[in-house]
């Protein structure tokens, strides 16, 4: 039971509310038919239905005014970015039914999501976002495999519960906006509802996830082969563990005693790839991996889980790293230009970090 709810909320998002909304204005309905022949009885219950009804129609208002989200990533077309296309096109095959958007970010990852709009009325928007450390640190073949396992995320229609369960939470918190819990009875009971309802729809979701990430890397493992899955796998377990090393953790305490910006990340990324990705501390990365602590908060299963799921107990022996996927997948302008526009974002940034600590 518990299972189908979290599935129709995913697959709805926020227009899950609406059986609520619907049975709000029934109850009321009831209620002001009853008013002529039940009087006494209908005034006796009005404390009830009316804070029912206020919730609901607040629960209404909430889903109609969510602002729609904006993306801070680079968007990137068929002429920046033709290989990656080409890539995506070539790995699913459901391509021409939907739109899609590339995105680039800044981070060690890829993910894909989808916007269904009015409650899967019209066509699927798939959107898939690929980080630009990945691209630069990993080989082609490892970027396939990362990108065959995000669309079968997609093809398992993984995608759009993440974006419905956000909707869904930011709609039901709505209506403490509309009802305020420190002024109101129906506020106090609906904060009280909503603190153990969204507990619960985030500890269910966080096991769905781990489940759909061990069903997607066995998608990717059927479309580029699971010697393949799990070289990419352990690549971003130790590729990441060497990049939080040795560019992000002393970039993180070089901008703590700073007077101007430090060197922006991606001019070390580059500066260092040689480093990041040498094998020997690398293959120490990956073993310390498997008995890393799992934090039960993640969405993502444990690293010696997602090589069990595809079959290996250990870590298994994995062709080296020697050139990047970015050379073949992005023209070489818009590789140049991205790492650029990104380092300069971050300059800005931290610059406005660094001042604020003087
Ligand atoms: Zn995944």
């Amino acid at each position: 039971m518990n299972r189908l709810v979290l599935k129709i909320i995913l697959r709805l998002g926020r227009y899950a509310v609406l059986p609520v909304v619907a049975l709000a204005c029934a109850i009321l309905a009831i209620w002001l038919m009853a008013m002529d022949r039940y009087t006494i009885a209908a005034l006796v219950t009005a404390p009830l239905v009316f804070p029912i009804f206020t919730a609901a129609v607040a629960l209404a208002i909430g889903l109609l005014l969510l602002p729609s989200r904006k993306h801070r990533s680079f968007e990137a077309n068929e002429e920046t970015a033709p290989g990656l296309w080409a890539m995506w096109k070539d790995l699913d095959h459901s391509f021409v039914r939907s739109n899609r958007t590339l995105l680039i970010d800044t981070d060690f990852n890829a993910s894909i999501g989808e916007v269904s709009r009015y409650a899967g009325l019209f066509r699927r928007h798939v959107t898939m976002t690929v980080g630009l450390p990945l691209l630069i640190i990993l080989d082609e073949r490892a970027v396939r495999a990362v990108i065959a396992h995000e669309v079968a995320h997609a093809q398992l229609r993984h995608t759009s519960g993440g974006t419905n369960l956000a909707d869904f939470i930011a709609a039901s918190e709505n209506v403490l906006f509309y009802a305020d819990p420190e002024q109101t009875i129906t506020g106090r009971i609906a904060r009280a509802l909503l603190h153990s309802m969204l507990e619960w729809l985030e500890k269910e979701y966080r096991a769905l996830s781990r489940e759909n990430e061990l069903c997607a890397d066995l998608g990717a493992a059927e479309q580029v082969g699971r010697t393949e899955a799990a070289r990419a796998l352990v690549l971003m377990e130790a590729c990441g563990t060497r990049l939080t090393d040795l560019v992000f953790k002393p970039l993180e305490k070089e901008v703590l005693g700073a007077i101007n910006a430090p060197r922006p990340p991606f001019a070390r990324i580059l500066e260092q790839l040689e480093d990041i990705r040498a094998p020997g501390p690398m293959a120490a990365a990956a073993v310390a991996g498997l008995s890393r602590e799992h934090e039960p908060d993640s969405t993502h299963p444990p690293f010696d889980k997602r090589l069990a799921n595809l079959g290996y107990t250990e870590i298994p022996e994995i062709d080296e790293v020697r050139t990047s996927a970015i050379d073949r997948l992005l023209t070489p302008d818009a590789a140049r230009d991205l790492a650029a526009r990104f380092d300069e974002d971050w300059r800005k940034k931290a610059q406005a970090w660094v001042s604020v600590g003087m």
